[in-house]
């Protein structure tokens, strides 16, 4: 990753703007039933992003509480115009954003480095052999690279989160 990438992106209208700063930690494409539902499509591709490297150039997303059978909170931020789910927060860590990659002007660049939940996977939709797939999840400890989970700890510890 280089550190002064960056990399913007938008809801449909143009209302919602933001800017990455760098990479996503990780990126993957999630199939399951939630995911199938709330997005009208077979899948969804999240990047996980600490929260202070995406900047908010215009307009403003807001948050929908979707009801979740765990319990825990589970908000889609939205234009509140034309819709656009661009980011969510899973669990209200509030330190953490699972941006939408394909809102990304250049979300093509983003290929996934895991496939999760593939057991409700849509079965005409086939996997790339070489991005790693997964029944229900994995364990980042041993999938993620190093960088990764540098990251991830580096803003988990400075959010206050970390227990
Ligand atoms: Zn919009
Ligand atoms: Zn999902």
């Amino acid at each position: 990753m280089t550190e002064d990438e960056s990399f913007e992106g938008g809801c449909f209208c143009g209302h919602v703007r933001y800017r990455l700063q760098g990479r996503p930690i990780f990126v993957q494409c999630c199939h399951c039933r939630d995911c199938q539902r709330q997005s009208g499509g077979a899948f969804v591709i999240n990047g996980m992003m600490e929260a202070e490297r995406v900047e908010t150039l215009s307009g403003e997303a807001v948050g929908v509480s979707m009801p979740t059978d765990s319990g825990r909170p589970h908000d889609i931020h939205r234009c509140p115009h034309c819709q656009t789910a661009v980011w969510s927060d899973y669990g209200r860590r509030g330190w953490l954003r699972f941006i939408r990659m394909l809102t990304l002007d250049r979300a093509h660049e983003f290929p996934p480095q895991a496939h999760i939940f593939t057991r409700t996977k849509v079965p005409w939709v086939a996997l790339p052999a070489d991005q790693p797939a997964f029944e229900i999840y994995y364990d980042p400890k041993v999938l993620w690279p190093e960088q990764a989970r540098t990251r991830w700890q580096e803003a988990l510890t400075k959010s206050g989160a970390a227990r």
